[in-house]
């Protein structure tokens, strides 16, 4: 496919997602800018981003530090205004070089990360917004505070760390309606008093938003299967 058919598409899938997502909002009685798309772009070069970037779209998630570093520099040197959002574990030994290029971090999810934080604040690192990630399903091989231990790590993380906590995210369980585990989400926000709400991905971002969402994350419906 030519690079320019390719681009086309990309962008015709783009504003498909941004209509669906003005509809969802619409349904739910929402304002329509209340959510807000996150275009997930892991896994695609440059070269593949930039007709949405070019379109003027400023929010982008990636889930590995590594591969944010050998994209995102550049195209944030080319583009103004990019948000950058990391929505993968993040280790603390990676910690500074988040912090050198995301500008949220939705996967705050154990003390350790906080601490780490923490100390890199007091070397003079300013620290982004973060959002609390929850192990809405309770997985053990999936990372997050279990929805039992959230209030208590929230507590911890606001007033101990003096992180500046915004929401709360999650990714549902496979094969289970994730609808519940968006209403779980959102009553956990609401009892700690927090606005955001990261939540819904390709497969079910218009639920997502029928149940609250502020922010979806969205990959494959925008930049194509991964293969
Ligand atoms: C990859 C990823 C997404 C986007 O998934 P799609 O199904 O491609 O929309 C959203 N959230 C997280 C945490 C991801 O890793």
């Amino acid at each position: 496919m030519s690079e320019t058919v390719e681009n086309k598409e990309t962008l015709e899938r783009f504003q498909n997602v941004l209509g669906r997502i003005a509809s969802a909002c619409s349904t739910a009685g929402r304002d329509a800018c209340a959510a807000q798309l996150i275009a997930v772009s892991k896994t695609y070069h440059g070269d593949h981003i930039r007709p949405v970037l070019t379109a003027g779209h400023k929010a982008f998630g990636e889930n590995r530090v590594q591969e944010a570093k050998e994209k995102w520099p550049a195209l944030k040197a080319e583009f103004d205004g990019v948000k950058l959002h990391l929505i993968g574990p993040l280790q603390t030994n990676k910690v500074k070089d988040a912090l050198g290029l995301f500008d949220v971090i939705q996967t705050l999810d154990r003390e350790k990360l906080a601490r780490a934080f923490v100390k890199a604040r007091a070397q003079g690192a300013s620290l982004p917004d973060f959002y609390v990630q929850v192990n809405t399903g309770a997985e053990p091989q999936k990372a997050g505070q279990m929805p039992e231990a959230v209030d208590g790590f929230l507590e911890m993380c606001r007033e101990d760390c003096k992180l500046n906590v915004v929401g709360l995210m999650c990714i549902p369980p496979v094969g289970e309606p994730a609808s519940d585990h968006f209403d779980l989400l959102r009553e956990i926000a609401q009892r700690n008093g927090l606005e955001r709400l990261s939540m819904g991905m390709s497969g079910d971002f218009e639920t997502a938003i029928a149940h609250g969402a502020t922010e979806v994350r969205v990959g494959s419906a925008i930049f194509g299967s991964r293969g």
